[in-house]
């Protein structure tokens, strides 16, 4: 399956460690509303590589600004099922005044590139484009026809990026059943030992609005209809049940590899020495063995001597695979009677098989610069515009392939102060990479 995995020329390894550059330079802050700077240009920047790149790139928006691009690159056996390589274009917002550098100035020091974007996620977008050019140079086509993607809007949910194109352009995933993009295959240490850790799951969301209605009135009053009561007893239910671990199969595979690799078996009843043997990976896996429901707003009153009608809080519910219908349902036996609970946002789960020769190509590919190194399934407990594209049936994992330095806390880096990503971790990436499109 891997026979004709190839690796890069020399040009894709620098140049990858400029396009990440000249990504970052564009600033695509997604504010959560259309208001931001959109993401037209860095959309249009791709596109140029990709037409330069042989290809006839789609460039689409779903609102002014808000700009997607997707180009299909030629399989040798178009009838073989397709994979889309996709990536964001967006970045959440950076507040300058907290960082040791401009976030959007992509400055190269200690041999890291520094910036927003810098893992979320214009690095794959670099590997990714870098990848494309250097097939495209050396003629290296692929098996199977790759579909590469950039959307819009993944840091607010992708309603006007992948969830928009998978709506209203569906044409352009036509053939595909698998999909890689962000947050896995990245390296972490457990036991002293570099592993790599390849997303096959996503828990999902719900952001619901829990709403009391009671008897408004005088605060002098007896009441027993006092919404904001029977709120606050709603939200400490919710707030305070333990929900149990649950393992699914790709928690259950992860659960005994590192049970494996490191000699110290999970206890049910305290996770955390297990977890102690991840080191930072574990904030990326600590939520990920249970439901959890934190309710995070709360509303109701506007007086101290009167009792209002109604009362609301919101809370943030992530799901294990498959089961958002059983959350909700004892959500609501929670929230008891008189509490109504409306989802506010709802975003499904997903569990794709850690078997297969997608998932064997992947391994063989980070196995072939990283020898010896093991490869573990494990569950996101955020999302990715993998959740989108699964609405076509296509299986979506997480494979941004990077080696990283020990010392270097990758988790916090999502979203985080001084993002930034070692260039040799670019590097190791696009090897990756392009040895898993040419094989694959
Ligand atoms: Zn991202």
């Amino acid at each position: 399956m891997t026979e004709n995995a190839a690796l890069p020329d020399d040009r894709a390894l620098t140049d990858v460690i400029e396009i990440c550059r000249d990504l970052i330079r564009f600033d695509t802050s997604n504010f959560g509303t259309n208001e931001g700077p959109g993401e037209r240009a860095a959309a249009e920047y791709v596109a140029e590589r990709m037409t330069d790149a042989g290809l006839d790139p789609d460039v689409f928006e779903s609102a002014p600004g808000r700009t997607s691009v997707v180009a299909r690159m030629s399989g040798s056996d178009s009838s073989l099922p397709a994979l889309v390589v996709h990536g964001h274009l967006d970045v959440v917002p950076a507040q300058a005044e907290d960082w040791s550098v401009d976030p959007f100035s992509a400055e190269v020091k200690d041999g890291m590139i520094w910036g927003r974007g810098a893992v979320d996620m214009k690095d794959m977008d670099a590997m990714i484009l870098a990848t494309m050019e250097s097939m495209a140079r050396q003629g290296q086509k692929p098996k199977r026809d790759i579909i590469f993607a950039m959307f819009a809007d993944e840091e607010a949910g992708g309603t006007y990026g992948a969830d928009w194109a998978v709506n209203h352009r569906p044409e352009l995933f036509e053939g595909a059943t698998e999909a890689i993009s962000e947050v896995g295959g990245f390296s972490g240490t457990i036991n002293g030992q570099r592993a790599y850790f390849l997303q096959t799951a996503e828990k999902g969301l719900a952001w619901l609005r829990l709403t009391a209605h009671g008897r408004a009135g005088h605060g002098s009053q007896i009441n027993t209809d006092n919404a904001v009561t029977k709120l606050a007893q709603a939200v400490a239910n919710i707030g305070s049940h333990t929900w149990p671990i649950e393992f699914t199969k790709t928690t259950e595979q992860f659960v005994s590899m590192v049970e494996e690799m490191t000699g110290v078996d999970f206890d049910e009843s305290d996770p955390q020495v297990f977890l102690d043997q991840l080191g930072s990976v574990a904030h990326f896996v600590g939520a990920t063995f249970q439901n959890t429901a934190n309710p995070s707003l709360l509303k109701g009153g506007y007086k101290a001597n009167v009792i209002p009608g109604a009362a609301e809080a919101q809370i943030d519910v992530r799901t294990l695979p498959g089961q958002q219908e059983d959350v909700l349902r004892i959500i609501r036996e929670l929230a008891g009677d008189g509490v109504t609970v409306d989802p506010i946002h709802l975003a499904t789960s997903l569990e794709v098989p850690f078997e297969g020769e997608l998932v064997e190509s992947m391994i063989a590919a980070l196995q072939a610069e990283d020898p010896g190194a093991p490869v573990l399934p494990y569950t996101l407990s955020g999302g990715t515009d993998n959740k989108s594209l699964s609405r076509l049936g296509i299986a979506g994992y997480g494979f941004a392939p990077l080696q990283l330095p020990e010392e270097l806390d990758f988790t916090a880096m999502f979203h985080g102060v001084d993002e930034r990503v070692p260039t040799d971790s670019l590097v190791f990436g696009t090897k990756v990479l392009h040895r898993l499109l040419t094989g694959y």
